[in-house]
């Protein structure tokens, strides 16, 4: 069985704001050649798991590049090659979705760590803050906070759920 890389958002988080100082590699992993520009592990999991969807949604409207938008499942996507990397969207979210080193290294490939080599894996766990990033041979588990992101990573986070009627 592959063992798959768990990321702990909650952990993540906390180190963060512990720690201002605190600096979180970044890695990617795609299956495929993706169309829409490099994305990081973390930014696909907190638009898909931590972001609240607004329906009104303020980081769309205030993106002064139109880099923003939600796809046919309302999660808010960002277009690389628009975003001018202001912060603006992180700073308007009204939870605080977005950490505050979001979208700072986003044009540069050789700052991040591709999961899909065992190597650079390896060394992506080891930069990360401790306990933060692990592997396991669990799968998703909705009652531990575990969701599957891809075949190889797995997020730890709290997801917001509304009741619905
Ligand atoms: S404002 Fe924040 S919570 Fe709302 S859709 Fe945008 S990122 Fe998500
Ligand atoms: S950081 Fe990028 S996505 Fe966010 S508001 Fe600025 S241009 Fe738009």
């Amino acid at each position: 069985m592959t063992r798959k890389i768990l990321i702990d958002m909650i952990k993540l988080r906390s180190a963060m704001i512990e720690d201002s100082s605190t600096a979180v590699p970044e890695a990617y992993f795609y299956p495929t050649l993706n169309i829409n520009g490099l994305k990081t592990i973390r930014e696909l999991a907190t638009f898909r798991f931590t972001c609240r969807k607004c329906e009104d949604a303020p980081c769309i409207s205030v993106c002064p590049a139109d880099a923003l938008e939600k796809d046919e499942n309302g999660i808010v996507v960002r277009y690389t090659n628009l975003c001018v990397s202001c912060k603006s969207c992180v700073t308007i979210c009204p939870f605080g979705t977005m950490m505050t080193d979001f979208f700072k290294h986003h044009r540069n490939k050789d700052l991040f760590y591709d999961l899909k080599d065992e190597k650079e894996m390896e060394k992506f766990i080891k930069a990360c803050p401790v306990g933060t990033v692990t592997l396991t041979d669990e799968d998703e588990s909705p009652d531990k906070n575990i969701y599957c992101l891809n075949e190889k990573v797995l997020v730890r986070d709290l997801l917001y759920i509304t009741e619905k009627h």
